[in-house]
């Protein structure tokens, strides 16, 4: 648009994208989003020192706090938002539902009202019924709500909401609402201008979450009717004009499974995944909330907004899909992205060589794909993920490409439920199908041959090597030994490719990988894989289509010998309360020589803003505290020792 840009950083973002994506950048603060990105007055005076006329406040952070907004128009700088009364009206979900009641837009039932002690709430919730959900009136991202299906879990999960949400939003009121079961999560897109004028483009199905956070969207939704659609866009819309909204924003409904359904709230920002909905409607949201917020009439009309084609985004998270999507954190060792093109877009703010920190949100990078229809762009999806390389940190993107390949996902039954009833036990990628050994065994071959004449060729390494080659070969997987026999050429570089014998059956393969590449683009016997490789010690892991294999290549002599290696056993460590994730110790609920019995809380530890609850998994005494609270923590590192 032409024009020019400032950036805001803290000590942890000081090389970040977004610094050197901008003309011009301003240090405000520590890596503690407290002490930097939510500070207003560095903020505004990030503003008088560049003379920026206008701030766009992104998601998350100050994006809809009413006090941001009225602080900048006092000096005079435009907010690339709505006004500020909305923001407030909508930033309360108390305020918000009563809003929407009043505007006819159907409601979840509940109490909303601050709720102040624990008795209240079961006497509250007694009277809605059971389950209930806890929320934070100032909440979002997930954070600061709790399910609850008893009294006794409403206890818990109001301490826990409470505190929460004075963590994350300074502000620890609470209300409780029916909680739906086997929900969606439907959401309207609305845009309006300060002349009154407000549209919807239509919704983004977010029903795919861990933790009341999405994790998959996508757009339309393959539950709605085109009369439901109708119906809650044009709900939106009122609602919106209702309380005079003036910019981007959307109204979140949750949807029973008749299709009945009601106001979660308003986001008065730019959503994550508003992505999707650029690639449907051919729109750029963000210019569209820069024209309205210099108070440019809108152009666009309700009829002349006409959805085409299909689009799925994934969120790409620092986190373990192996240990309950726990966060992770960790230098980006290596990092390379899918490529984009009309039809697929990246968004992300990290790069090779950078750290994911535990002070912010564990989301890496967002991947949106367009197709014709639903099939087409989960399938190009797919092929995005299996681009993607990550090392250095946890991240989920098997998991991502597994989900596009759940066969509940791809009928499109979906519900908030589903991660939680497909991965109970969190996510391990899946083991290897055995129609995949070929070209498992293929790959393996063709980077162990490639390394060993890269070290050939580095003088001094390996002499004498290479005068003979050595025909017979063996790979090892999961402890089973697959032999195979290499032509010889294979053994002079082969530059192309080789052809290899497994089980009477040539397995040719070809292709231009250079060793350290992580991505092997080959054919096998003329049908092209692409599979994303590491090296692992002395072995190889591959990564495809969400499985991941280690692979060890042998000569035939050496092949016995590691058959006869004994297997190494990790250690006990079952009298050790360890952390699974980097995190914060935030406090410990148990001391020395005391006894705990299975599920009593040991301690609590913070980590991207989240507050996880360890528990005992048996009886025992505890001997010795090995942290304190205050402590920064390491994953693994030992917190409290238990009698053996
Ligand atoms: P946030 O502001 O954190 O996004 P929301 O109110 O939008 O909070 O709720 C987040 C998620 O929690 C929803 O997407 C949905 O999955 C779940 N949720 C919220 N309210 C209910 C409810 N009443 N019943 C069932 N699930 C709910
Ligand atoms: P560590 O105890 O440091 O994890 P190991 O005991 O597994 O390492 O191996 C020590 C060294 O021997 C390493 O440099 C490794 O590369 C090499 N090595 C291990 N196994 C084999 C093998 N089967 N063939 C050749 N080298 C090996
Ligand atoms: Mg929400």
């Amino acid at each position: 648009m032409g024009i020019k840009t400032v950036a805001v950083y803290s000590d942890a973002d000081k090389y970040g994208r977004h610094v050197r994506a901008c003309d011009e950048a301003i240090y405000i603060g520590p890596s503690p989003a407290a002490e930097s990105y939510l500070v207003i007055d560095k903020l505004l005076s990030a503003c008088r020192q560049t003379g920026a006329d206008a701030v766009h406040p992104g998601y998350g952070f100050l994006s809809e706090r009413t006090t941001f907004a009225k602080a900048l128009a006092d000096e005079g700088i435009t907010f690339i938002g709505p006004n500020a009364e909305v923001i407030r009206l909508m930033g309360d979900k108390i305020l918000a539902n009563r809003a929407a009641k009043e505007a006819g837009v159907p409601t979840v039932p509940g109490h909303w009202d601050q709720i102040p002690t624990p008795e209240e709430a079961v006497e509250i919730a007694n009277g809605i019924g059971f389950p209930v959900m806890l929320k934070a009136a100032a909440g979002g991202g997930g954070k600061g709500i709790r399910i609850a299906h008893d009294e006794a879990e409403l206890k818990e999960a109001f301490r826990l909401a409470t505190s929460e949400a004075r963590q994350a939003f300074g502000d620890d009121r609470v209300f409780i609402e029916k909680f739906i079961e086997q929900p969606r999560h439907i959401e309207i897109q609305v845009l309006g201008d300060k002349f009154g004028n407000v549209i919807h483009l239509d919704e983004r199905e977010c029903s795919i979450q861990r933790r009341h956070q999405k994790v998959i969207e996508e757009a339309p939704s393959p539950f709605l009717d085109a009369a439901t659609r109708h119906d809650m866009g044009m709900r939106a819309v009122n609602l919106a004009k209702a309380c005079g909204y003036d910019s981007a924003g959307t109204c979140e409904f949750i949807v029973d499974q008749r299709r009945n359904f009601f106001f979660l709230e308003m986001n008065t920002r730019l959503q994550v995944e508003h992505s999707v909905t650029e690639f449907t409607h051919n729109i750029d949201l963000v210019e569209w909330m820069i024209r309205v917020a210099a108070g440019e009439e809108m152009t666009i009309r309700q009829e002349d907004v006409q959805p085409h084609g299909w689009s799925v985004e994934a969120r790409v998270y620092a986190e373990d899909p192996n240990r309950k999507f726990m966060p992770s954190t960790g230098r980006l060792v290596r990092y390379r992205e899918p490529i984009e093109s009309d039809e697929v877009r990246v968004d992300s703010g990290v790069y090779e060589g950078g750290e994911i920190s535990m002070f912010y949100d564990p989301m890496i990078s967002k991947v949106t794909t367009w197709g014709r229809d639903r099939d087409s762009a989960i399938a190009l999806m797919r092929r995005a993920l299996d681009e993607f390389y990550i090392k250095g940190v946890h991240h989920n993107i098997a998991f991502l490409t597994a989900l596009m390949a759940n066969p509940r996902f791809l009928q499109g039954r979906l519900s908030t439920a589903f991660i939680a009833e497909e991965y109970p036990e969190g996510f391990a990628p899946a083991p290897l199908e055995s129609q995949d050994v070929d070209s498992i065994v293929a790959v393996a071959m063709l980077m162990h041959l490639r390394y060993l004449f890269r070290a050939k060729e580095v003088s001094g390494q390996m002499p004498g090597y290479g005068r003979r080659f050595h025909p017979d070969w063996v790979a090892e997987i999961n402890k089973k030994f697959y032999p195979v026999t290499i032509e010889e050429h294979a053994g002079r570089g082969s530059e192309e490719g080789f052809d290899i014998t497994r089980d009477g059956r040539i397995l040719s393969i070809r292709s231009d990988w250079v060793v350290d590449d992580p991505v092997v683009r080959c054919t096998i016997n003329s049908v092209p894989h692409s599979f994303k490789v590491e090296r692992v010690g002395i072995g190889y892991r591959l990564y495809h289509l969400g499985a991941e294999v280690d692979v060890m290549v042998y000569t035939a002599k050496v092949a016995e010998l590691a058959k006869k290696m004994p297997e190494r056993k990790p250690p006990d460590m079952s009298k050790y309360l360890v952390s699974p994730m980097p995190g914060l110790l935030q406090s410990l609920s148990v001391e020395a020589g005391e006894r705990v019995d299975e599920g009593d809380e040991l301690a609590i530890v913070q980590a991207m803003k989240m507050e996880n609850i360890l528990r005992a998994a048996r009886s025992g005494k505890v001997t010795k505290l090995h942290a304190n609270a205050g402590d920064t923590l390491s994953v693994g590192q030992i917190i409290i020792e238990f009698e053996q």
